[in-house]
């Protein structure tokens, strides 16, 4: 019996993450730049299996849903109106010594009431930290050659403004009744300051939210049943439910759209800390809106003819932040001794098969051509159903290690039976267990296995 121990570490990951080609230092070849990442051919397809997920779960499969797509860049008098000019701001300290930079907040909980000019810089600790200053978030473009206010465009630092300008064509075109919601996946950007812990904490990433618009008095019930559906999906995709909890934010830490949020967070190896939001942001965004462009932004309910304003559940989703959650939740270390009996450990990514970057992988016994007649156009078969690699290199064990490694939960062997039985041994990630499989059994094999 595998014996598993739990000993997952930022080093660990981070370390696989780059040896297996699923994250790289961003421009690395250029010495990098600070804190951006680069989502290599196994991290693009995890990625993409998380969206398509997210997307199946949340948009697809529900009638009250309708998906969006919208602009990076919006007209600035969006982000006007939604506050984010004026208040999406982190108050920021300097170091007058060592020039480093810090968040208030993170330096000190209290830091409202903190005379930081007393307090030594968490860098140098010298005693020169300045008290904060409010520093804007968004991030600042311009459109067109000459550079003046006049054309000063901003990168969106949050998707779900794209949602509430759209309110009104999405109603006009797919006549929705309440409650309904509209929901996009889309880049974010953010000045963040003080980022790190690998991908937590970005400039770039990416979003999956939705702004779920129901009447008033039913946001109560609204609220419970989008938590309990984000709990729902992050099961399916195979987070650890016991690192996933709910803090709900207390009303005067609420921002000040929100009457009420909840903190999804997760216990990184660096603390518990937030995955997810979900918040009540009442009617305050359309009503933003409604008064800034001069457009009615009202609902019409075609049976009664009554007019108001919705109001708003928003789940909001970081795919980013969903990657490392869940690469820190599979991540498995289990002792499995070698064939000649020496003690040995296997590191396993335990993705539930729908969410592994790849579901098969072809392996060859050998790189003898007679094996490749029969490998090779098994594996364009199994492509043209699951996500399948191929691989002849290196020794066979070595090979099912990669791909424990990578999280594949089928490894496919041709050997030279094969040429003669018409069957291969398929190995099973999670029990290492190798059963006979008639070649022409195998689509449907996998197909009962992977049934989900
Ligand atoms: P934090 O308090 O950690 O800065 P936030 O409350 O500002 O996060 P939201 O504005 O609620 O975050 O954004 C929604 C989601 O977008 C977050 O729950 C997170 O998954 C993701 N997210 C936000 N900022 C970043 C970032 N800088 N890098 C990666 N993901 C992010």
């Amino acid at each position: 019996m595998a014996n598993e121990t739990q000993m997952v570490t930022m080093e660990k990951i981070i370390s696989l993450c780059k040896r297996r080609g699923f994250i790289f230092p961003g421009s690395e070849i250029y010495g990098g730049l600070a804190n951006s990442w680069d989502y290599g051919p196994l991290g693009a397809q995890l990625r993409k299996n998380i969206k398509d997920s997210w997307w199946n779960f949340f948009v697809q499969s529900r009638a009250d849903m309708f998906g969006l797509d919208a602009a990076i860049l919006m007209n600035p008098k969006v982000w006007k109106a939604s506050g984010h000019v004026d208040t999406f701001e982190d108050p920021l300290v300097d170091c007058k010594n060592c020039q480093s930079r810090f968040r208030a907040d993170h330096i000190d909980e209290e830091w409202k009431t903190v005379d930081f000019r007393t307090q030594a810089c968490p860098n140098c600790e010298k005693k020169t930290l300045t008290q904060p200053r409010q520093f804007n978030l968004m991030f600042q473009t311009a459109i067109g050659p000459v550079q003046d206010t006049g054309n000063t465009v901003y990168l969106r630092p949050e998707t779900a403004q794209g949602i509430f300008v759209n309110f009104k064509n999405v109603m006009q075109t797919m006549r929705p009744k309440l409650p309904f919601g509209i929901g996009q996946i889309g880049k974010a950007f953010r000045n963040e300051i003080t980022p790190g812990n690998f991908t937590f904490r970005t400039l770039e990433f990416e979003q999956m939210e939705i702004e779920y618009f129901v009447r008033p008095q039913e946001w109560e019930q609204q609220f419970e049943m989008w938590l309990s559906q984000m709990h729902a999906w992050g099961k399916q995709i195979g987070l650890d439910a016991n690192k996933v909890h709910d803090n709900n934010i207390a009303p005067e830490e609420l921002s000040h759209y929100s009457k009420r949020t909840v903190d999804v967070e997760f216990d990184y190896p660096f603390g518990r800390k937030e995955l997810w939001g979900l918040a009540y942001r009442t009617d305050y965004d359309l009503k933003q809106h409604q008064e800034h462009s001069g457009e009615d932004l009202q609902f019409v309910d075609q049976a009664t003819q009554e007019k108001f304003i919705p109001h708003v559940i928003e789940p909001s989703i970081g795919v980013d932040r969903t990657l490392l959650a869940l690469l820190l939740s599979v991540y498995t270390e289990e002792s499995a001794p070698t064939a000649a009996g020496e003690s040995d450990t296997r590191v396993v990514l335990k993705f539930p098969p729908h969410i592994a970057p790849y579901t098969v992988a072809v392996l060859p016994l050998s790189k003898k051509p007679e094996l490749q007649t029969v490998a090779e156009p098994l594996f364009h078969e199994l492509r043209k159903y699951w996500n399948t690699e191929y691989d002849e290199t290196q020794s066979i064990g070595k090979r099912y290690r990669r791909q424990d490694e990578i999280g594949t939960p089928f490894c496919v062997t041709v050997d030279f039976d094969s040429l003669t039985d018409n069957a291969v041994t398929v190995r099973d990630r999670d029990t290492m267990k190798q059963e006979r499989i008639p070649i022409s059994q195998l689509i449907n094999y996998f197909r009962d296995r992977l049934s989900f």
